[in-house]
């Protein structure tokens, strides 16, 4: 091997002063570290922002990538930076890079790693490891863990880099490993050696590789394209689903031009909301409980039969039982070729990606497409208006205290009138009730929860979202939700980021009326601090605080926030009896089943 541990602190960048030696004039000593080449690898890609938390042995390489002009954020807990991370990839399509320390700083940050493959999210965690004799040999080192092996299982791939030649294909790997086929959390594991290991600088900068065309196009088999619209067009009642897939792919104008020239209605993913306006005419978001059994054709662009579709069988899709298919037909638009048949027979599986699998449909579909029958259009749209119009009258309602209605209200106002304003949202009934209330008006402008429902993502997405795309962000979090990430308000005051968090605040998990039936003293395990005041921690910090009981004075913190873009935290009083438990998922609570 070339590299050589540094026997004395060695300076970054090449030494360029000539030297003398027994007489002579020697050619330039000039020598590169690790740090330099990790720093230059990410740079030579694109790479501009690193979300983490310093710390051993990294602390310095946050110090260095800063001076390199990267813009650093740092977090207090490392599962919001990756969070962050993992959200920056979803916007950007570039990897998120978030670093961390050894064990339990990468620890904390895999729980984000694991949540970014599920949601297929490019990300790539790199923490810092120690010695690795050491921790091979179970030794005893500071922090030891196999980080390697840990990761693993959690990641799309894993990479360690034990040499300074190897750091340009290690980030290299990293990032085409993140972005191309489906997009998944990448580890790279960086030994605390590899830092300060010194190589020649021109060997090292021959090491280092821009990755040429990371996600290459994948464009799908014109015959699977036409058994997809062959079945399309056959079609009675069909449906169109878009998911966050479709919306990463950033194919916005050739999606909405195939929604409407077949003229199918279509239900957006949570995260696909604002792909096309919520108020468009196709969108059957409010008849989604009559199209999805109703429908006899059914095309998914970028969205997975999982748990969040009801596996594709059940009641949900006019199946008898949990267990029967509905008699649906599917076509599935998808990266991944074994995505199609996880849970139900797909019939007309199109594999590619989407921007290509979309304008191959529609050059195909040729200028004469039938419309979907008047019969299928008109029972959506009548039950589209019985529930906007049963919406709208609990939107109407004006309670004290507030509810989740009443509150949110408000927000869909003031999404409405600020669409760039990216709304990140996690909870129970938090989320079920902003996804149902609050309408999206462009692409990518929600952010929540994804495959697994977890919650934490709250804080760290803000963050991302403000940093990534510099426009004002909403998050409506559910006051069980923001205990995850808190702390992060610290993060959004240090950097003056225009984030406005709305707590809709029922003093609990769920709701907050629940008592410890033993009449012991301990309060029951599903309830906070009565009348918290979460305001004051935004407070606390140098941004605003503002404590909302009825819709006008949340309305008017809101705007406030939004004319200032300062960093503000409205705690949005609720009713402790609003909510209802596990919000919508109430069947996969085995407890709350058995409630009569
Ligand atoms: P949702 O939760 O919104 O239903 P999922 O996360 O279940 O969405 O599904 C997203 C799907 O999109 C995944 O199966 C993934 O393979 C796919 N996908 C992601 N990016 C692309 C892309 N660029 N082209 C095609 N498919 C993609």
């Amino acid at each position: 091997m070339s590299s050589v541990i540094a026997a004395k602190p060695v300076a970054t960048t090449a030494d360029e002063t000539p030297k003398i030696v027994g007489g002579e004039i020697t050619a330039p000593s000039q020598e590169i570290d690790g740090f330099q080449l990790v720093i230059d690898a990410l740079k030579l890609n694109g790479i501009d922002t690193i979300f983490g938390l310093p710390g051993i042995p990294i602390t310095d390489l946050t110090r260095k990538l800063q001076a390199a002009g990267l813009r650093v954020i740092s977090f207090r807990h490392e599962q919001n930076a990756g969070y962050a991370a993992s959200i920056a990839g979803f916007m950007s399509q570039k990897p998120g890079i978030c670093l961390t320390v050894s064990a339990p700083g990468f620890m904390n940050g895999l729980a984000a790693l694991a949540n970014a493959t599920t949601n297929c999210f490019p990300m790539i965690l790199i923490s810092g490891s120690s010695e690795r004799e050491i921790v091979d040999l179970q030794q005893g080192d500071y922090e030891e863990m196999d980080q390697l092996a840990i990761a693993r299982p959690h990641a799309k791939a894993a990479f360690r880099v034990l040499h300074a030649e190897d750091i340009g294909v290690g980030v290299a790997r990293a990032i085409r490993a993140a972005l191309s086929g489906r997009p998944g959390g990448v580890y790279l594991d960086f030994p605390a050696k590899l830092f300060p290991q010194t190589i020649d600088a021109e060997a090292g900068r021959q090491s280092l590789i821009k990755v040429v065309d990371p996600a290459p196009r994948q464009i799908p088999a014109p015959d699977a394209v036409q058994r997809a619209l062959d079945l399309l067009k056959g079609a009675k009642r069909p449906l169109i689903i878009l998911g966050k897939g479709a919306a990463y792919a950033q194919a916005d104008a050739d999606i909405r031009a195939l929604v409407e020239r077949t003229g199918i209605p279509y239900l957006p993913m949570s995260m696909a909301k604002g792909l096309l306006p919520d108020t468009h005419e196709q969108s059957a978001s409010a008849a989604r409980s009559y199209v999805l059994p109703e429908a006899d054709v059914v095309m998914l662009i970028g969205a997975r039969l999982n748990w969040l579709l009801s596996q594709g069988k059940g009641k949900t899709w006019g199946g008898k039982s949990a267990k029967h298919w509905g008699g649906q037909k599917f076509v599935q638009i998808d990266i991944s070729p074994q995505e199609a048949d996880s849970n139900v027979r797909i019939d007309a599986p199109v594999v590619g990606d989407i921007g290509s699998c979309v304008a191959a449909m529609l050059g195909a579909m040729g200028s004469k497409w039938p419309k979907p029958p008047a019969e299928w259009l008109g029972a959506i749209a009548e039950r589209k208006t019985k529930n906007v119009a049963k919406m709208g009258e609990s939107l109407a309602q004006n309670p004290t205290p507030m509810n989740f209605h009443s509150a949110l209200n408000v927000v869909r106002d003031i999404v409405k009138a600020n669409p760039d304003a990216i709304l990140v949202n996690e909870g129970a009934n938090a989320l079920d009730f902003t996804r149902s209330i609050v309408d999206m008006y462009k692409p990518r402008k929600r952010l929540d929860v994804g495959t697994w429902g977890v919650m934490g993502i709250g804080m760290g997405f803000s963050v991302a979202a403000a940093v990534v795309s510099g426009e004002q962000v909403i998050a409506i979090e559910g006051d069980s939700a923001f205990g995850f990430s808190g702390m992060e308000c610290e993060t959004i005051c240090r950097y003056n980021l225009p984030v406005c968090v709305v707590i809709l605040n029922n003093n609990g998990v769920y709701r907050g009326d629940e008592v410890n039936p033993t009449g012991g003293r301990d309060p029951s395990p599903l309830v906070f601090v009565k009348g918290a005041r979460y305001e004051m921690l935004m407070q606390a910090f140098g941004g605003v605080g503002v404590l909302a009981r009825t819709p006008d004075e949340l309305r008017k913190a809101m705007e406030e926030a939004i004319r200032s873009r300062r960093p503000t935290l409205i705690n949005a009083v609720i009713d402790e009896k609003a909510g209802t438990e596990s919000g919508r998922i109430t069947s996969l609570n085995p407890a709350a089943k058995k409630k009569p």
